[in-house]
């Protein structure tokens, strides 16, 4: 196996763009924690034979829990299940959580890499997304961590209604003072049924502009490149040595078993996933049955798949594989619907490999839908 994921179904407040799992009431966090660890028990069976090489705890906010909390699960993973000797293991952690005490006490822990929700570094976008941080938490937060942690990621999001290039230049700028060694940025996108979605509905904030955010992505690309991170999937940008361990096993189709409500797991053929409902999940768990449903791929399922993921990385989509792995039909429709785009230069084929060029990065999602192949 590549890795365990751990959901932790709880934040403080409800960013307004979320559409992820997420409950803001914590009368059920001790349940869900023995529901956690109860499905680590129940899975234990099908994935003892597989090594773990990292561990992520995601949301949510996972910081919510306290370090023992943490260290519990981690305990449970560990005797559970083998794990290599130097596995990554990821807290994905909020800015106002992470004050001096905490990120020293979390050091001391098995926890070898932050991924911080940072946003933005200024007021008025935190706000306008309904961040439980404010600016000043963002900054000191990540100065206190770099003395503490080597391997830190921050999450940007750019395309914020109102927000200008100059402005995002100095985001980016602040990235870079920090010295953090990775980066995952995002547009903000607008989810159907989010308070964003209502907001912009009523008038109330702006529908973000798709030419801002590509320029504010141009912006990103370059200004990153050039302070020598390697933009290796299309939201993600790190230093040699700082790619996401975890996220590269997902992209390169490795099996990874999620635990707790809504977590995803793959088994290397097929895909499950657990209830989006704490309530249910519980109540799952408690009668000892796995709250998860699965998908059968298809041939079509999984040739989608993997243009889909491999166009977001610079590693690609190899034609080799396609033609090995889904057949000459495969390959022929792929290399007839990706002429246009290789013609447009927004894809290019260098040593049997088909990849985004930097004109085609952003546009990654939409080129790579053309070229499914649907039943
Ligand atoms: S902290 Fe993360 S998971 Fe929670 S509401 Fe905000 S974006 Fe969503």
């Amino acid at each position: 196996m590549s890795g365990i994921y751990i959901h932790i179904p709880f934040c403080k407040q409800a960013c307004h763009y979320c559409d992820f799992h997420f409950s803001t009431s914590l009368k059920k966090k001790e349940e869900i924690l023995d529901a956690i660890l109860q499905e680590i028990v129940l899975r234990k069976a099908d994935w003892q034979e597989e090594p773990v090489e990292t561990i992520y705890f995601g949301g949510g906010t996972p910081s919510i829990l306290s370090n023992s909390e943490i260290e519990t699960i981690l305990q449970s993973i560990y005797e559970n299940f083998s794990v290599v000797n130097t596995p990554e293991i990821t807290l994905e952690a909020n800015p106002d959580d992470l004050t001096k005490e905490r990120i020293i006490a979390l050091a001391q822990t098995k926890i070898n890499r932050l991924s911080v929700g940072v946003q933005s570094f200024f007021e008025e976008d935190l706000q306008l997304m309904n961040r439980a941080h404010n600016a000043d938490e963002a900054w000191q937060s990540l100065e206190t961590a770099r003395t503490y942690f080597d391997n830190i990621s921050i999450d940007l999001i750019y395309g914020i209604p109102g927000m200008s290039m100059d402005k995002w230049q100095q985001n980016i700028e602040k990235a870079l003072t920090l010295g953090v060694p990775h980066i995952s940025s995002y547009a903000l996108t607008v989810e159907p049924k989010t308070a964003l979605a209502s907001l912009i509905a009523k008038g109330t904030i702006p529908m973000p502009d798709d030419g801002e955010a590509h320029e504010h992505f141009l912006q990103l690309m370059q200004l990153l490149k050039q302070n020598g991170y390697v933009h290796y999937e299309l939201s993600n940008f790190g230093k040699p040595g700082y790619f996401s361990q975890n996220n590269t096993a997902y992209w390169m189709g490795k099996k990874y078993m999620g635990i707790g409500p809504s977590a995803h797991s793959f088994d290397g053929v097929n895909r499950s996933w657990n209830i989006s409902n704490n309530t249910l999940y519980l109540n799952k768990i408690q009668s000892g049955i796995l709250p998860s449903e699965k998908e059968l791929l298809s041939l079509n399922d999984r040739y989608n798949e993997y243009i889909m993921t491999g166009l977001r990385t610079m590693w690609g989509v190899s034609l080799q594989k396609v033609q090995n792995d889904f057949g000459e039909k495969y390959l022929t429709y792929l290399l007839k619907n990706a002429q246009k785009y290789i013609q447009s230069l927004q894809l290019v084929i260098e040593n049997n490999v088909l990849k985004t060029t930097a004109e085609g990065k952003f546009f990654g999602d939409g080129i790579a839908s053309e070229l499914f192949m649907v039943d």
